[in-house]
């Protein structure tokens, strides 16, 4: 390539426009005029950029972490318990004709327990709660209007 400016061999040229015209010209002769092709390298910046093809497979992360949550609230330590929840097992004992011993057998737990559970001495795990709510078809936990 040519110069058009000093006549030069040149390895490349630039298009740059000096005092009204364009021409191509050597590095050397660039600097006499404006540049009109900033980038050598042609294709770099007209490219057309591909947006909008990306959101699609984003909403995975928070399924997973609900699963975790849902395991936790599983194991939330004690219900809480009606204030006269002893009182609410002796009655609906009382109401079959069972003895202590009797619910106590059917509970799988000792008689003293039965004592201490019906006196309210003894608060008994979460899943002797449910033991007794089911067999005795009562409840023992809290209702919600009912604390305040
Ligand atoms: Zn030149």
């Amino acid at each position: 390539m040519i110069c058009e400016m000093c006549g030069k061999e040149a390895t490349a040229t630039h298009r740059v426009e000096i005092e009204g015209s364009v021409l191509r010209v050597c590095e050397d002769c660039r600097k006499f005029g404006k540049l009109l092709d900033p980038l050598i390298a042609p294709a770099a910046s007209s490219v057309p950029v591909r947006g909008g093809s990306r959101p699609a497979s984003a909403p995975f992360v928070g399924a997973r972490r609900r699963t975790d949550e849902r395991d936790v609230f599983s194991e939330v330590p004690e219900m809480e318990l009606a204030s006269d929840w002893g009182k609410r097992i002796r009655i609906a004992r009382e109401a079959r004709n069972w003895t202590t011993e009797e619910l106590g057998k059917r509970l799988n737990e000792k008689k003293s327990l039965i004592h201490k559970l019906e006196s309210g001495g003894f608060r008994p795990p979460d899943s002797t709660i449910r033991k007794v709510e089911s067999l005795l078809k009562i409840r023992l936990r809290a209702d919600p209007a009912e604390a305040g």
